[in-house]
């Protein structure tokens, strides 16, 4: 921190009189002496600099300091007026440096304020982040099943396609199975796929679990659609599968009526419509009665709705008994233990619950749409 003119501690003090050398307490020695060091502490702009000036004008081989020492071979009364002279040097060069030192000091203590500063009030640099609207409202849909005390399970995204497939029914020129319907895994031939839905969980937990199996599987699902408003390589749906003795067609009803009340109110209805899966028999389209105008646009004269086009019903997904060969291929025995299955989109619920137009916002990270969506999913 010393300038390049300043003394440094090491070097020798400018004057080196004998300790018996009576030349430093002459006044005007010792006057020139006091005036030095004065100056050496004003020109001080840093603590060091100060205390280099300090053990160069006060230090032991300073002129004070040696004028101190030769007071001592004086006689008597010349003792006593070379010590007041001397007394009162060191009292000024003493007073100027504490007082450059309270300075120097307040100094550095104001700008070690203003360079470590930390402003607590200043925010956050990001937003703390928000639960994705899908993973919310696969724990919506998983509770409403965990509540009747169902289990969830989970299973692979890369899957065999035995389980994908063949396990559900799926005869072996079955169009799923081509390649502009499923996404195969690499090398050719690997007998994998990306699941193309969530129904290999169906048959996974028919062969990990005791009859009778409960259970409700949410997982992301793969086709090999091309990215745009309505489709997407990626989507996410959720499955529900149970096998019991006694179940019927009137089980998987309620099922679906209490899943529609509990998520979207009330007196929410759904209506079955026959279809074909391999996977199920018989087989059927679930739709869910429009949460917005509860039907009353599809009757004569009714208000125009926009989310289900006047429809009064909206097509929500899949289900059905579950087939018996499927049971079979999980070694269950159809005579005794029959079952249901549902599936549905969660993205699609989410769009036509929220009104949303394009299945993109759920892929693309923006932040605003995960914390506007997925506290209220
Ligand atoms: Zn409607």
């Amino acid at each position: 921190m010393s300038g390049p003119l300043e003394p440094s501690p090491l070097d020798p003090a400018p004057l080196d009189p004998s300790p018996l050398d009576p030349a430093p307490l002459d006044p005007a020695a010792l006057e020139q002496a006091r005036d030095q060091a004065l100056a050496a502490f004003a020109a001080a702009a840093s603590l060091d600099e100060l205390a280099a000036a300090r053990t160069a004008h006060s230090g032991d081989r300073s002129t004070v300091a040696q004028a101190r020492k030769a007071i001592g071979g004086l006689p008597g009364p010349e003792k006593a007026d070379a010590g007041k002279r001397v007394n009162v040097v060191l009292a000024a060069v003493n007073g100027a440096y504490d007082a450059r030192r309270v300075v120097l000091e307040d100094e550095r203590d104001a700008r070690v304020l203003v360079e470590e500063a930390v402003d607590v009030t200043v925010l956050p640099p990001r937003a703390v982040g928000g639960r994705h609207p899908l993973t919310t409202i696969s724990e919506r849909v998983a509770d409403v099943f965990v509540a009747m005390g169902w289990e969830l399970a989970e299973g692979p995204e890369v899957e065999h396609e035995w389980f994908n497939f063949d396990a559900l029914n799926f005869g072996g020129d079955h169009p799923a199975r081509e390649m502009q319907d499923t996404l195969f895994v690499e090398p050719a031939g690997s007998g994998l796929v990306l699941r193309t839905h969530t129904s290999p969980v169906q048959v996974r937990s028919m062969l990990d679990r005791e009859l009778p199996v409960y259970v409700v599987c949410p997982g992301r699902v793969y086709r090999a659609d091309a990215l745009d408003a309505t489709h997407s390589p990626v989507f996410a749906q959720v499955e529900g599968l149970c096998v019991d003795e006694g179940i019927t067609m009137a089980h998987l009803r309620g099922t679906l009526d209490h899943l529609a009340t509990a998520m979207f109110g009330d007196g929410t209805r759904t209506r079955i419509r026959p279809n074909y899966f391999p996977f199920t028999e018989p087989s059927a389209e679930m739709d869910l009665q429009c949460f917005q105008c509860r039907g009353a646009s599809a009757e004569p004269g009714g208000e125009p709705c926009r989310v289900c086009s006047s429809e009064g019903w909206i097509e929500w997904g899949g289900c059905g008994m579950v087939n018996p060969a499927v049971l079979q291929a999980a070694g269950i025995d159809p005579e005794r233990y029959s079952g249901f299955a549902f599936g549905m989109g969660l993205d699609r619920t989410l769009m036509f619950r929220h009104g949303i137009t394009d299945i993109r916002d759920f892929y693309e990270g923006d932040q605003r749409f995960t914390l506007a969506l997925g506290q209220e999913a």
